[in-house]
């Protein structure tokens, strides 16, 4: 292929890329983002491999077979409440890739520069794979957290942010070494060194967040990677992966930005991980009282009789596939002439945009699906709120107890409805391990059982 035909095709991609973007930002629109996506990434896979660089296309072929068919068998498993965690495990990837290339262009005997070329070289070599050493282990911690192999309690060593600013210290102390370092043996050494620290940082501070604040960590580990493939792409003289992966990396910073606002934690704190978190009152079994249990026929004559319903959809709602009996059961509450409305936490379930995309799917209308701050003041007005499978995003003790792990964090104000509906299978505590004082409030009722089962009961009595 010749180099005008590359160009070009890198250029389309490009825009396709930007276009995915675009769409993926609007629920209406997000569908043709994915095609944009998917055919962007075509072109450039196309184009990179007909390039001139590229000779040992037997090699390329299989392990682009073998890749994608394990793409596509993980793709036909994954169940939707697993695709954060298998967001976070393809992030890794990414960030192994930047380390393995980097490390690969400094051996690479045709890498090498001389004068400044070289210094830039070394530069985005070093930066290359401590952004993608950081990234790996930040996104294997993150895929553990997720999966609830590891805990959700943050890691919090003694001296840890001493331990963060000693490892940023010796990193950038090698960094100064290493570029425009003489011989090879020496600077390895110290890239192999650095490499290594830049594991234990990224470990340690996905290590320190608590169960809370993990959407933040997703988007900034996603923005990690967007920002390690753009590194990979200059190391490689790559256009085009240079701008994909700024366009993730910018894109995934801007959403860390909205979920910190959102989740009200500032975006240090984050980075630095667990910078400032108290131990808290991560409670795993602790009683705040009695909680009121329910029925399906009570709950299904409150429905009937309220005027104002508002919906709140949670992690549970995705673990037990119940949007599309939940879209049935606002169809029917609205032909009754109902005001049937969805809440929707900015952290709800286990990724950002979760509940959208599971109600989406379901086809419930958009225009009754409303974010968490244009409906937290209706509240008040409404008859009857249904919590679907949600915990931590409903819990007051975010605003009234200064100590718990989730302080500070704007949730959905669901007690000042009139009456409470909370289905979830058992007391158990959400993700971030905390008790939660609405289940023992006076106007809350708890129906019990899988949400699917219950939303099918109350279709049955309604
Ligand atoms: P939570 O994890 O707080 O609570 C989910 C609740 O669903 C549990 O208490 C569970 O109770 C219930 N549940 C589970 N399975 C079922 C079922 N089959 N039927 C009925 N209920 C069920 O979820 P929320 O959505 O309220 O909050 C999200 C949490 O996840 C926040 O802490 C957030 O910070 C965190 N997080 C969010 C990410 C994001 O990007 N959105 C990413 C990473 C973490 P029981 O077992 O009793 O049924």
């Amino acid at each position: 292929m010749s180099s005008g035909l590359i160009t070009t095709a890198y250029i389309a991609a490009g825009v396709l890329f930007i276009l995915s973007l675009g769409g993926l930002s609007n629920q209406e629109t997000a569908r043709r983002g994915n095609l944009y996506g998917i055919l962007g990434m075509a072109i450039a896979l196309v184009a990179t491999v007909l390039g001139s660089e590229v000779t040992g296309y037997a090699l390329i072929i299989v392990t682009m077979g073998i890749g994608g068919a394990i793409g596509v068998m993980v793709s036909r498993k994954v169940q939707m409440t697993q695709m954060p965690e298998l967001v976070a495990i393809l992030h890794s990837f990414v960030g192994m890739a930047a380390v393995l290339v980097g490390i690969a262009g400094y051996l690479d005997p045709e890498m090498h520069y001389a004068g400044i070329e070289k210094t830039i070289h070394e530069v985005e070599v070093f930066l290359g794979v401590f952004i993608g050493a950081v990234t790996f282990t930040g996104s294997v911690v993150a895929f553990g957290k997720l999966r609830g192999t590891i805990g959700s309690r943050p890691l919090l060593l003694p001296f840890r942010h001493l331990i963060n600013l000693a490892a940023i210290g010796v990193t950038l102390g090698i960094g100064v070494l290493f570029v425009g370092a003489q011989g090879m043996g020496y600077p390895l050494f110290g890239l192999i060194v650095m490499t290594l620290i830049a594991f234990g940082l990224g470990w340690h501070m996905v290590m320190a967040i608590g169960g809370a604040d993990m959407p933040v960590v997703i988007s900034m580990l996603n923005s990690y990677s967007g920002w390690a493939a753009a590194a990979t792409g200059f190391m490689l003289g790559n256009d085009l992966l240079i701008i994909a992966g700024a366009l993730v990396g910018s894109s995934g910073a801007i959403l860390s930005y909205i979920m910190c606002k959102a989740m009200n934690r500032s975006l240090a704190n984050v980075i630095l991980g667990g910078f400032g978190t108290s131990g808290g009152t991560v409670v795993e079994g602790g009683q705040q009282g009695e909680a009121i249990a329910t029925s399906l026929e009570e709950t299904a004559s409150l429905l009937k009789h309220a005027k104002n319903v508002v919906i709140v959809p949670g992690y549970g709602m995705a673990v037990a596939q119940a949007q599309h009996p939940v879209f049935e059961l606002t169809e029917r509450l609205k032909k009754d002439g109902v005001n049937v409305r969805f809440a929707i936490h900015p952290v709800a379930g286990r990724m950002p945009g979760h509940m959208n995309v599971l109600l989406a799917e379901a086809r419930v209308p958009y225009d009754i699906v409303l974010e968490m701050d244009e409906i937290n003041d209706d509240l008040g007005d409404t008859d009857a709120v249904l919590v679907i499978g949600a915990n931590d995003i409903v819990n007051p003790s975010a605003l009234e107890d200064p100590n718990s792990p989730i302080a500070g964090m704007p949730v959905l104000e669901v007690w000042n409805a009139d009456t409470v509906v909370v289905l979830k299978r058992s007391m158990a505590t959400g993700y971030a391990g905390v008790e939660n004082p609405l289940f023992f409030k006076e106007n809350t009722r708890m129906l019990f059982g899988d949400a699917k089962e219950s939303i099918t009961g109350l279709l049955a009595a309604v």
